[in-house]
């Protein structure tokens, strides 16, 4: 049972904890219903603390036995935690408890999954498996013996013991809580081993169940690369002498940087050509970097409270996001990285969930990790980069780890090393942590006796708890392009601080093009009403790489939003630049399909809604769908020379190289397809030797309206294999139609295999309905009555995923009265329900705004 009236707790309350903590050992007694743990802990009275109340926080657990300095105590216990009285000098606190992680479904603390023990305490876990002052700020050194008869019995940092039915783990560097990590069971390790700069030998492990040794290889590599990369570009080294990932079925998250002991979704990190698709395997490269990562940035120094998340999140995102573009390409990663802004930071930016990167208060920080304190929290990590130059950034970030290692730290002192390294005053930086909301750019141009002035305005609009915005530092970088399509001014990055401000090119011999907001250089939305000619112009001559995707994407949704407010038919400048682009085989073809994407309907419903429009999900739907055959008309006698343009006469390699090949592959027999019925999509399903070569076929079928005999034979071949079913069932929801969207997801919950409390398997099913839009938006509100009957369903489960999916109601406000009613009306149902979860309830009712 949680509480009825959760409480919010605000930044500004922060007290530091009254005691510290020399050292933790820890006892535990694995059993499936009653494991016993058993703690031992030396604290004394922190001299910077003014409140001496002793707290430890506690949830879910049957206290046994309580004892300081030797002598039995009797806590004044409740369902947060215990308070007793303590000695105002050193002390010894001993504890037993007994926990049953086989009836744990919420998968926070010490949890079962497939008969293996695991754990997850990010951010407030342990505390459901021993009292513990649980926060951030209380860091320590642990020991832990784990007993037990299952033969891989594993926890952080060193192994200092073991014999049969035990093992002992000794984790020498001080940390908080939250990076415990223990795990018991029947596992297969895929050894690697890696020599660190200053020739530490590190012995590495990927640990799996029996079945799945075939899928570590790739994993194992990238943590190698990983922590090559850190010490080339970051000097960082790994810190202990064995490194360890386990896979994990059941896993609320993709995966956790628990000290020397990361635990991952089982979809974050196995992998084999058969079974994963090219962007799975970017997907595990990019995680297992993070996770990695997270060892200086995050773990050597951590957070002071939770409400500092983006300190360790913001900049480790900016780290893997760097790692990629190093491993990858650097253009196609950014182009990925705006794409994915814009799907999911964007709308929560800019609806009832918006929030700061730095967020003021909440009631349960689960529903903290969000977009914006991830990706958002990046991107002004890359804004400050661009501000204070490679070198300034390079000098500031060692400054932090020599200022900050084994401290638990706050958005101030990161600011701080950057002031100290560069002399800049970064105040008004600052307010990028603490104002929510998208910041939109409008552009005025004027052209007089050679020389070109551009006036850039800011302006953010109101979000919760925030009605007046200030101007932010917005660097926009800009280069201009002359007639000819010649640069004739290179990118230079114009640092925008005022609500309005002009910059002026002079020397100039005619009227430049202007390429603005280059390599996306802030997360904003500009604003500039190019004419089609002028964005074909851009598409076809823009020297820097994300502005010419860029001048594509904008050209599509322009010609988009015509179709769907004037009924125009598809405009020729969208249709031959995009004849242009595919014909020129000098871009990279992993770029030449990312030309073809087009926004989604989301995004297009959002623009819809913002020019005072009402967004009617069937004509957007319809008008994407115009657009794309359109498209497939227009460019078809290109299509077999673009097919054979990107066969692979190699073997199957997960590079950028082949990736990009099939990606474009992909993109082309998509548009094939919708010509011919599907017909040479069959003969590639039937030839396919890799899994996005197979997927990618079967989901040409299936939107093409055929496919039925394939998508049976597909289940066949791989219904042994749960990451592989996982996309058979998501790909019938993302590819029904709008009619048939809320009855295919609802046949698919019928199914034996959907086992709904696995958290993989849910969201493969619900959020694929939740990103069909015209599917979930279906006139009649079939798909948010499914969405909502299934919540509920898993709430008392587990609140966590629960909540973090209700965020498919979050832009509830922008359709028609009657939509408007059927979700709100759904939430209120949601609400209403008796037990709902903290996490939920907070979620609900931001949503509903009330
Ligand atoms: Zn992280």
């Amino acid at each position: 049972m949680r509480d009825a009236a959760p409480t919010t707790i605000y930044l500004k309350d922060y007290m530091p904890f009254g005691y510290l903590v020399d050292s933790v050992h820890l006892t535990f007694d694995l059993a499936d219903h009653a494991t016993r743990v058993t703690s031992r802990i030396a604290f004394c009275p922190n001299p910077e603390a003014t409140d001496r109340t002793f707290f430890l926080h506690g949830e879910d657990l049957t206290l046994i036995r309580a004892v300081i300095d030797g002598v039995e105590v009797t806590p004044n216990v409740t369902d947060k935690g215990l308070t007793v009285d303590v000695p105002d000098a050193p002390f010894i606190w001993e504890a037993v408890v007994e926990i049953d992680p086989g009836n744990n479904t919420a998968l926070e603390g010490l949890y079962m999954s497939n008969g293996m023990y695991c754990t997850q305490c990010e951010a407030e876990g342990f505390r459901k498996i021993t009292y513990y002052p649980d926060r951030p700020d209380v860091m320590s050194v642990f020991t832990v013996r784990i007993n037990g008869d299952l033969p891989v019995l594993l926890s952080n940092g060193n192994p200092s013991g073991k014999s049969e039915g035990w093992a002992e783990w000794t984790d020498p560097w001080p940390k908080p809580a939250y990076l415990f990590a223990l795990v018991a069971g029947d596992l297969i390790a895929h050894p690697g081993q890696f020599t660190t700069m200053s020739g530490r030998d590190v012995e590495l492990n990927l640990w799996v169940r029996p079945g799945d040794e075939g899928k570590c290889a790739f994993g194992m590599e990238a943590l190698k690369k990983s922590m090559k990369w850190d010490e080339d570009v970051y000097g960082r080294e790994y810190d202990l002498d064995m490194f360890n990932i386990v896979a994990v079925d059941d896993f609320n998250m993709g995966a956790m940087e628990n000290k020397g002991l990361n635990i991952f979704n089982s979809s974050a990190v196995l992998a084999s050509p058969e079974t994963s698709t090219d962007a799975n395997f970017e997907r595990i490269e990019a995680i297992i970097a993070h996770e990695y990562f997270h060892n200086w940035t995050g773990n050597r120094i951590t957070c002071r409270d939770w409400f500092q998340l983006c300190l360790k999140e913001g900049l480790t995102v900016f780290r893997d996001a760097q790692f990629t573009s190093d491993m990858r390409s650097a253009p196609v990663k950014r182009i990925h990285d705006a794409i994915d802004l814009r799907a999911r930071q964007f709308p929560e930016d800019n609806g009832p969930l918006s929030h700061p990167v730095r967020p003021e208060s909440f009631q349960e920080i689960n529903n903290f990790y969000t977009a914006t304190v991830y990706e958002k929290g990046a991107e002004v990590i890359g804004m400050l980069k661009r501000l204070v130059g490679d070198e300034a950034y390079a000098q500031a970030l060692k400054l932090y780890f020599d200022r900050h290692d084994g401290q638990a730290c706050t958005i101030e002192d990161w600011i701080k090393v950057f002031e100290d390294t560069t002399g800049r005053d970064l105040t008004q930086f600052k307010r990028w942590y603490s104002q929510s909301g998208t910041p939109r750019i409008s552009v005025a141009e004027d052209w007089q006796d050679g020389t070109y002035t551009l006036t850039l305005s800011q302006r953010t609009k109101p979000t919760p708890g925030q009605p007046e915005k200030l101007p932010q530092v917005i660097p926009v970088a800009v280069g201009l392009l002359g007639q000819n399509g010649d640069e004739v001014r290179a990118t230079e990055v114009l640092e925008l601080t005022e609500a309005e401000q002009s910059f002026t090119f002079s020397g100039l011999a005619a009227k430049p093009v202007a390429s603005i907001l280059r390599d996306f250089s802030a997360p904003v939305i500009l604003e500039h009403d190019h004419t089609d000619a002028e964005r074909a112009f851009l598409l076809a001559h823009d020297t820097d790489p994300f502005n010419r995707w860029q001048a594509g994407r904008s050209l599509a949704q322009d010609t988009l939003l015509r179709m769907i407010r004037e009924d125009a038919a598809p405009g020729t400048n969208y249709l031959d630049g995009m004849l242009a682009v595919l014909r020129d085989g000098d871009l990279d073809p992993a770029y030449r399909s990312l030309m073809l994407g087009l926004p989604t309907q989301s995004e297009l419903a959002a623009a819809l809604f913002e020019s005072g429009n009402v967004p009617d999900p069937m004509a957007i739907w319809t008008a994407v769908e115009t657009l794309r055959q359109a498209t497939a008309q227009h460019v078809q006698d290109l299509l077999p020379r673009l097919h054979s343009e990107t066969l692979i006469d190699a073997p199957f390699s997960p590079d950028a190289d082949q990736a990009g090949k099939r990606a474009l592959g992909g993109a082309v027999l998509y548009l094939t397809s919708r010509l011919d019925g599907g017909a040479k999509a069959a003969e590639e399903y039937a030839a396919a030797d890799n899994m996005t070569r197979q997927l990618t076929a079967l989901s040409c079928l299936l939107r093409a309206g055929a496919g039925q005999t394939e998508l049976a034979d597909f289940y066949r071949q791989w219904q042994h294999d749960r990451l592989v079913v996982d996309k058979w069932f998501g790909l019938q929801v993302t590819t029904a139609s709008p009619e048939t969207t809320p009855d295919v997801t609802r046949t698919l919950t019928e199914h034996p295999d959907f086992n709904w409390k696995n958290p993989n398997r849910f969201r493969a099913v619900m959020g694929a309905l939740a990103m069909n839009h015209a599917g979930f938006h279906r006139a009649g509100g079939a798909g948010y009555a499914l969405l909502a009957d299934w919540l509920i369903r898993l709430d008392p489960v587990n609140p966590q995923t629960t909540a973090r999916m209700c965020s498919a109601f979050q832009t509830w406000k922008r359709y028609d009265v009657d939509r408007q009613d059927r979700m709100k009306a759904q939430l209120t149902r949601i609400a209403d329900t008796p037990n709902l979860s903290r996490d939920t309830t907070e979620m609900v009712s931001r949503i509903l705004g009330a």
